[in-house]
């Protein structure tokens, strides 16, 4: 898969398969990242396709602002191409106390 994928803040990554955008004619991603003050983290490559318009370093550091405006408007007019994994510390716990209780996740949920 060849993919642009940058860190975030809290520590997730966000990733976009580039092959799956080489077939969208919106490009919605690219309007939706407008981070007020900020500019935008994404911007169109040489390529056309989705780049981003800070480093990596700036990225990571809260240049993209984990908003999620890209990755909903890629699933709304784009080709879903864009993956988020966030972290859920407090969600896991939640999870794995239920799991040591016995009463995992899919029963009667
Ligand atoms: S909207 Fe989605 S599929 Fe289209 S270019 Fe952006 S990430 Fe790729
Ligand atoms: S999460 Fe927000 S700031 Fe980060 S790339 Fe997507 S739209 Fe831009």
């Amino acid at each position: 898969m060849n993919a642009l994928t940058w860190n975030v803040f809290s520590g997730g990554t966000v990733t976009i398969d580039l092959d799956v955008c080489t077939g969208c004619t919106t490009k919605a991603c690219l309007s939706a990242c407008n981070v007020p003050n900020l500019g935008s983290a994404l911007t169109r490559g040489d390529d056309g396709l989705p780049a981003l318009a800070i480093s990596p370093d700036r990225a990571a550091k809260g240049g993209c602002i984990e908003c999620l405006a890209c990755d909903l408007a890629c699933a709304a007019d784009g080709l879903g191409a864009l993956s988020f994994v966030l972290p859920t510390p407090e969600t896991d716990a939640y999870l794995d106390a239920l799991r040591t209780a016995g009463d995992a996740p899919g029963r009667g949920w």
